[in-house]
């Protein structure tokens, strides 16, 4: 069953081209990971080796299942929806979703996270139960065991969409089979009322994976060449700043992009299993084969570089949640809060509020916190150094998702809010960073 009528947030115009991109992008995800994979493993993290390896054997440098790797990865996930189920939290709640429902969500985050590492940590090198390096040891067999997992994982979430949805009136049918596969259906597949399938999915096996596969890419680091560079040293600690802080204000998470207006499929189910512990981990890969000494005032500045994005990022997304929260009625940088009280329909035909704040770091653009990751991903590549472009994957990755996020928002909120969006980008007439766009 769809939405009752269409609104704003139910998208359901899909170009053939734009079916075929996700047929495509859905038949060779896994392609660009195990890329990586392969050249990191076999040719030092050289993009173009292969190319010229006149010995190269597909069969030789692909990676392969095992039961080990399948069993650890069948683990970790059965381990974090545990902890996600079993932990206390307090309940947050997200933003109104188009048909006008108002979500609890459970935030026990920064526990599974702490439980995780300590677990881990304790483990490997206080038990010895395994070497803290296993992740990084069976990578191939691991990068198998995801994909097996992002891929049925994403089929079930279109059966369930189909067949037993959460919320029928907040799903959305494109029409295309491969576009309702690859971007999803429903808004908020759950289990029960508090299992939200999304928000397990890139919290827990995903972003909890991040400063774990990292720890372990040290560790081997340290096994291979006898020390942890202070590159790596520098990298672990922006990775674990930016997990730590996502998890400490997960009460946000429910509000951004990802929970409030992404449908759940391929696109976030793949991307939480694969992507995002592969791809956003590769400096630390890099690393490993290609360790890298920074000198004190590189270092510092890298240092200064990222930590400078993280306050934007911080003290941005942190002036939105103030003014939201407190309907206005706040001060920003010392003065009262200036914003736009807009309007909007629900698909229920329900008027709500909502407001756009236009004081602080959301006077300068619309998305300054983006322009403010933009300058810690610079950093996380930049202390990789200039042997080889892959760990700067990471920048033009963000660049990339950024960009197109900030264009994605600009149609749905000129959708949702109209005359009052006008208003904004005419107080507000950057987008990302003033004077480029
Ligand atoms: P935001 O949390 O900034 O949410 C964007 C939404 O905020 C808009 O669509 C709009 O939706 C609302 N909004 C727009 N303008 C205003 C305004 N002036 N005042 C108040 N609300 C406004 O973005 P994301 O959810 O994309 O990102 C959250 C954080 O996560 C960011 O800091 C981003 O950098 C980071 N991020 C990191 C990624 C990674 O892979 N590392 C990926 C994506 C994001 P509405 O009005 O409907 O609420």
């Amino acid at each position: 069953m769809g939405p009752k009528h269409e609104s704003w947030g139910h998208s359901t115009k899909v170009s053939n081209l734009d079916a075929f991109l996700m047929f495509f992008s859905l038949a060779t995800s896994p392609i660009s990971v195990i890329y990586t994979q392969v050249v990191c493993t076999h040719y030092q993290c050289s993009l173009s080796a292969p190319f010229f390896d006149k010995q190269f054997s597909l069969g030789a440098v692909l990676p392969q299942p095992s039961l080990k790797g399948g069993l650890i990865y069948a683990g970790w996930v059965l381990f974090q929806a545990a902890l996600f189920t079993f932990l206390p939290g307090k309940i947050g709640y997200g933003q109104r979703t188009p048909a006008g429902h108002l979500l609890p969500y459970k935030l026990n985050g920064l526990s599974a996270w702490l439980i995780t590492h300590v677990a881990f940590i304790t483990g490997s090198l206080c038990f010895k139960l395994f070497p803290a390096s296993i992740i990084a040891d069976l990578w191939g067999p691991l990068l198998v065991a995801a994909n097996v997992y992002g891929y049925i994982f994403s089929a079930f979430l279109y059966v369930k969409g189909h067949y037993f949805s959460s919320h029928p009136d907040d799903n959305t049918f494109s029409g295309s089979f491969f576009t309702d596969l690859f971007m999803g259906i429903e808004l908020n597949p759950r289990f029960g009322e508090l299992f939200d399938f999304k928000q397990f999915q890139n919290g827990r096996p995903g972003i909890i994976a991040w400063s774990l596969v990292d720890f372990s890419f040290a560790a081997a680091q340290y096994n291979k060449i006898g020390y942890v560079t202070n590159s790596m040293v520098l990298l672990c600690f922006f990775h674990c700043l930016y997990v730590i802080d996502f998890f400490y204000n997960e009460d946000c998470y429910p509000l951004t992009f990802d929970i409030a207006h992404d449908h759940f499929g391929f696109y976030l189910a793949w991307g939480g299993a694969v992507w995002l512990p592969w791809m956003y981990t590769l400096q630390a890969h890099y690393l490993l084969r290609n360790p890298v000494d920074l000198s004190t005032t590189a270092f510092t500045a890298l240092l200064a570089l990222g930590l400078i994005g993280y306050v934007i990022f911080r003290i941005a997304n942190d002036q939105k949640r103030l003014a939201r929260g407190s309907d206005g009625k706040c001060t920003i940088w010392g003065k009262p809060a200036k914003f736009i009280r807009a309007k909007y329909t629900t698909a229920d035909g329900a008027t709500h509020q909502s407001l756009l704040l236009i004081s602080g770091f959301w006077g300068i653009s619309h998305q300054f916190n983006y322009f403010g990751d933009l300058l810690i991903s610079s950093a996380d590549c930049l202390l990789c150094g200039f042997g080889h472009p892959l760990p700067y994957f990471y920048i033009v990755w963000m660049l990339g998702l950024l960009v197109h996020r900030v264009h994605r928002s600009e149609t749905r909120c000129q959708a949702k809010y109209g005359r009052y969006w006008d208003e904004y980008n005419k107080v507000v007439p950057w987008k990302l960073c003033p004077y480029i766009y």
